[in-house]
């Protein structure tokens, strides 16, 4: 049996990426012990019956306590917070990092809690479903994604190894990555999408009390995709939007840019232009099959385990 990575890793907050990290954990023998907390006391006693961790606490400062590895899984609004609370309890030479979506405001709304002596290493596992909770983790849904790792200029290296070891043991493949340009990415590649599908599924159900439910009975696979992303936790994507506002902006200009320049070809009649764009769009779906991030099942593979 493979020696664990660390002797107790404490998960604070007890949603869907930290229950998926705790069946992780538990499947690559990562941790000696898990300790787990959340804010309200109906997600502990659902962790506790469960049993998703060695040990659940009734205070975040509790289950830090002796962790060689804390990780911050509470909305990204939250992290500073929660940060300021543990900080007294944290164990000389221990790791703190988190799965926060947005890098950059994370950073610096933990850092200057850190104390001396306890090490930061900022991460962010790119995998999700649109269920929350404890109830929504599995071991696998970190197989074969990618987690990037944001480390400050000063980490000590031997953490940041440490943190990658334990990704790449919950099936993850890692890179790291500067926190401005992972906020960027990260917002053509999820937050822009996600907003255009609240947008979507939100005009359709406007026009809903129009055409009497014929949107929800009769919709095609496009729109029922766009709902799918569009049922994802709403606390957490304001937090998103709310704190990587600069990247989200950009990409939503020329986004808004794009769309009028197909509104224009369709009002023209323009068909080498509608035909020319959809050729070079479909050639990006086939980069993320070939790279394997998705199928090309006809359910785009997420019929089993969402
Ligand atoms: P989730 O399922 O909604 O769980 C959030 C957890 O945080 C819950 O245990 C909740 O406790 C706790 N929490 C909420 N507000 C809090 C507060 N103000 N103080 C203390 N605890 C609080 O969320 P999740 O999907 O696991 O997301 C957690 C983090 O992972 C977020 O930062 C998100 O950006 C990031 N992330 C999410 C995804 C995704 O697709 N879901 C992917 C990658 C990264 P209660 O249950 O007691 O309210």
């Amino acid at each position: 049996m493979t020696q664990p990575v660390y002797d107790r890793i404490a998960l604070i907050g007890l949603g869907l990426i930290a229950s998926s990290m705790a069946h992780a954990i538990r499947r690559g023998n990562l941790a000696g012990e898990i300790t787990g907390y959340a804010r309200s006391e109906a997600t502990r006693e659902t962790a506790r019956r469960i049993n998703l961790c060695d040990r659940i606490s009734d205070t975040a400062a509790d289950a830090v306590e002796d962790a060689d590895l804390v990780v911050l899984c509470v909305p990204v609004g939250a992290m500073g917070p929660v940060m300021e609370e543990i900080a007294p309890k944290l164990k000389p030479g221990a790791t703190v990092s988190d799965v926060g979506s947005v890098k950059r405001h994370v950073i610096e709304a933990v850092q200057p809690h850190i104390p001396q002596g306890v090490h930061f290493v900022p991460a962010h596992p790119l995998a999700g479903t649109e269920h929350s909770g404890p109830e929504a983790g599995f071991a696998e849904l970190y197989d074969n994604r990618w987690c990037l790792l944001v480390p400050v200029e000063g980490t000590d290296p031997d953490a940041v190894e440490r943190l990658r070891t334990l990704w790449e043991g919950m099936g993850a493949n890692v890179d790291e990555m500067d926190a401005d340009h992972h906020d960027l990415v990260l917002a053509v590649t999820s937050h822009a999408p996600h907003l255009i599908a609240y947008t979507m599924v939100g005009v359709a159900d406007d026009l809903r009390r129009v055409t009497d439910s014929e949107v929800i009975k009769y919709s095609a696979a496009g729109f029922r995709d766009f709902t799918r992303i569009a049922a994802s936790d709403p606390i957490m994507w304001r937090d998103v939007f709310l704190t990587n506002k600069d990247a989200t902006l950009e990409i939503l200009g020329r986004f808004t840019e794009e769309l009028f320049a197909l509104q224009r070809a369709i009002r023209t009649g323009d068909g080498e232009h509608l035909h020319d764009y959809f050729t070079r769009t479909r050639a990006i779906r086939r980069g993320i099959i070939e790279a394997g991030q998705d199928t090309a099942a006809p359910n785009f593979g997420r019929g089993t385990k969402s």
